[in-house]
């Protein structure tokens, strides 16, 4: 890749992490002209860039050198990891920070009825998720078969439809899961927002921006807590 001497930030464009991210660099000190498409943030006061985007898609815009930087769910750089890891590669995206919002779980949710001692009560049944990767492994590391099912959207109400026997999906308040006659059985990762990054850091002025951009992350975090 050719050296740039500007670094660039993926962020979420809309969504739950979008505002909270940007507050976040802001109070870091950057200053943004935005492009008039609204897919690019010009940054004013330091040499770092943002792409907004799906934050499907940041781990792969870090993992492809477009971006050096992403800010994006534990769970959604987790899963991107796990489906690395399970090709027998090795993950090129690491967690640099969490950063405190955006926090929730990815959690396994039975029907109610559904008699729930452990993750082998789930052997054999087909458990629903957006997070395939994730899911097998946990089933994997507890020694359980289960059939992973993928779902893209409205995981939780795959159960009542009976396309799947439970589901492995976010949860913060638990609310949708009531909604739906589930419960949540058990937690199998504890999830934020995080800043991501390639596992090398850059070896140009790159790597100078984000040694300055950690500091003033870590210190407006310190303010927080
Ligand atoms: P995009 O359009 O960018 O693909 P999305 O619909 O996939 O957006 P959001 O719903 O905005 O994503 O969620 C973004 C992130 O917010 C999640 O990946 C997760 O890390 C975090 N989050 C926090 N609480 C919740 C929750 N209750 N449900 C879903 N995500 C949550
Ligand atoms: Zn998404």
């Amino acid at each position: 890749m050719k050296p740039r001497d500007r670094l660039r930030i993926a962020v979420q464009k809309s969504g739950r992490l979008g505002d909270p991210s940007q507050d976040l660099l802001a109070r870091c000190g950057l200053k943004f002209r935005q492009s008039r498409d609204k897919l690019f943030c010009f940054g004013e006061s330091l040499a770092i860039d943002l792409l907004l985007v799906r934050d499907d898609d940041i781990p792969g815009l870090i993992a492809d050198g477009v971006c050096d930087l992403g800010i994006v769910g534990r769970n959604v750089l987790a899963e991107q990891q796990a489906a690395v890891a399970a090709r027998g590669e090795t993950p090129a995206v690491d967690e640099l920070r969490p950063l405190g919002f955006g926090r929730c779980r990815l959690s396994i949710a039975v029907p109610q009825e559904l008699d729930y001692a452990g993750p082998s009560s789930l052997a054999g049944l087909r458990v629903a998720t957006t997070y395939p990767a994730l899911t097998a492994a946990w089933f994997a590391a507890n020694g359980v078969d289960a059939k992973v099912v993928l779902l893209k959207g409205s995981v939780e109400i795959a159960p009542k439809l009976g396309t799947a026997d439970a589901i492995c999906d976010l949860v913060s308040t638990g609310s949708t899961l009531v909604a739906n006659q589930l419960r949540e059985a058990a937690a199998i990762l504890d999830s934020e927002a995080v800043l991501a990054g390639a596992g090398v850091a850059p070896n140009d002025e790159r790597g100078e921006l984000l040694e300055l951009l950690l500091r003033r992350i870590d210190g407006v975090i310190q303010v927080r807590e």
